[in-house]
């Protein structure tokens, strides 16, 4: 009998906890496994604001794929997916076609520009590691070049960060300590340099806890950051943005730096599949599957699950992809020796959010921390994810151990 090929897309947290959950579940002869990602290497997202500001390398961001799978029973193809045909069962990339019997996509998120004018064009996004070096290199040339040139655009100095959320305040906490090297490195007055968050809704961290958002904001401003909130921003263009402040006022700030930091979506990809889709996130089944697409599964960030207390969506965070991912390898072995499959049930342990090298807010089991006990929690949360997909040996190469 032919074995039953699965084919999972994207190598992030999702897509590498599903191969490596499979991996153990399934025998060497049980199925075909094959990964495709558009890149030999994996790089963890969550660590995607620091090397946007430079207090760390892109390559510390990243791993080789082939040292976490098991090249005997997982079959790793580098290549773009550029169609997904979920009927037709086959998947076409720039390095070939695939067929399947059960596919799993995990292709991440996507920066929502919400169809915000110039955003597109004028802001960068932290979505991947090379958008992450391009953020890192582009500041530095701005700070390069007001050093160098005659007639000194002052705004060059300027970095605009649209949005609050997580993203928004942990590349904040990183750029808060990079500015002091950046102006030693380039000679450059540090009262030249101004950090603007820009937040539309009322408060920074929309829903988070307000202590623990004053205790942010309020070491944040005391490394020099502003804030502008409650101004959702309305346009880019090359020289700035532009946000609304009233009924009909607005404010443009010139800045040579616009990052966008304002919302995810899924994968473009999923929008041209026959998926009903949201934002290209799927609402999926309680297995995990796609409705009305029994060999489709759907994790990480293209996923989209209630959480049935609250009645909204489970917010896209690695944490849920892997346990997806997980959860994913199990219903297909299921399928494949013929039972039936799990219901998913996230495990929230909780989120920290970090402030920098030093510094972190975040509600654990319940729980509120602050300061370096929360930093050091977030490193160790880091290191956790790595050990899940690699082990001890992936822990020792790519792990946090700067621990205060
Ligand atoms: P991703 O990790 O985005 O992986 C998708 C993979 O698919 C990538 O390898 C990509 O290269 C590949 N891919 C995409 N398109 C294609 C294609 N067409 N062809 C082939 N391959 C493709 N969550 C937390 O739980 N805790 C945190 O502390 C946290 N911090 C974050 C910090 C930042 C700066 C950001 C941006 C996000 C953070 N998140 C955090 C959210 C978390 O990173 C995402 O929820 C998580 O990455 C989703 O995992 P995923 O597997 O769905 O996708
Ligand atoms: P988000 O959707 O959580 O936050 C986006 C922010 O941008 C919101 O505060 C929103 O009000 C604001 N915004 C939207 N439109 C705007 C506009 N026009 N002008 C100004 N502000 C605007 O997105 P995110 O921060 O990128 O996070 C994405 C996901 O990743 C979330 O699920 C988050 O929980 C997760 N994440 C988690 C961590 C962590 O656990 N430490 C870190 C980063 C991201």
């Amino acid at each position: 009998m032919k074995r039953p090929s699965i084919l999972v897309l994207g190598a992030g947290y999702g897509g590498l906890a599903t191969v490596v959950n499979l991996q153990k579940v399934l025998g060497t002869d049980a199925a075909d496994i094959t990964l495709i990602n558009k890149n030999e290497y994996h790089y963890e997202s969550t660590w995607l604001h620091e090397a946007a500001a430079g207090t760390m390398l892109p390559e510390q961001v990243r791993y080789d794929i082939k040292d976490v799978i098991d090249g005997v029973k997982v079959k790793f193809v580098q290549a773009t997916v550029e169609a997904i045909d979920v009927t037709g069962k086959k998947v076409s990339t720039d390095n070939g076609d695939f067929t399947y019997d059960y596919i799993v996509i995990a292709l991440g998120f996507e920066g929502e520009t919400f169809g915000i004018e110039g955003l597109d064009k004028y802001a960068l996004s932290i979505a991947n590691v090379t958008a992450a070096r391009y953020i890192r290199e582009h500041i530095e040339y701005q700070f390069a070049t007001w050093s160098s040139e005659e007639v000194k655009d002052d705004s060059r100095l300027t970095i605009v960060v649209g949005g609050a959320g997580f993203t928004g305040i942990e590349f904040l906490g990183e750029l808060a300590n990079r500015v002091p090297e950046l102006c030693k490195e380039f000679d450059v007055p540090r009262e030249k340099v101004r950090v603007v968050c820009v937040e539309a809704a009322p408060m920074v961290l929309p829903g988070f806890d307000p202590e623990l958002v004053n205790y942010a904001v309020g070491n944040l401003e005391a490394k020099g950051i502003e804030f502008s909130i409650g101004t959702p921003v309305v346009e880019a263009t090359p020289e700035g943005v532009n946000i609304k402040k009233g009924d009909d006022e607005f404010e443009f700030i010139k800045a040579g730096t616009v990052v966008w930091a304002a919302g995810v979506r899924g994968s473009k990809l999923i929008e041209s599949t026959p998926i009903e889709n949201m934002r290209a996130r799927v609402k999926v089944e309680k297995d995990l599957r796609a409705p009305g697409f029994e060999d489709v599964f759907i994790v990480g960030d293209c996923a989209l699950m209630i959480n049935e207390e609250t009645n909204r969506p489970f917010p896209p965070t690695a944490q849920i992809a892997m346990q997806q991912g997980e959860a994913a390898a199990k219903n297909i072995s299921a399928l494949i020796k013929g039972e039936e499959t799990h219901a998913f049930e996230p495990d929230l342990k909780g989120t920290v959010c970090s402030l920098g090298e030093d510094d972190a807010i975040g509600v654990v089991f319940g729980r509120k921390v602050t300061g370096k006990r929360a930093s050091f929690m977030k490193k160790m949360i880091d290191n956790r994810a790595l050990y899940m997909i690699g082990g001890p040996s992936l822990v020792m190469k790519k792990g946090k151990f700067n621990v205060l």
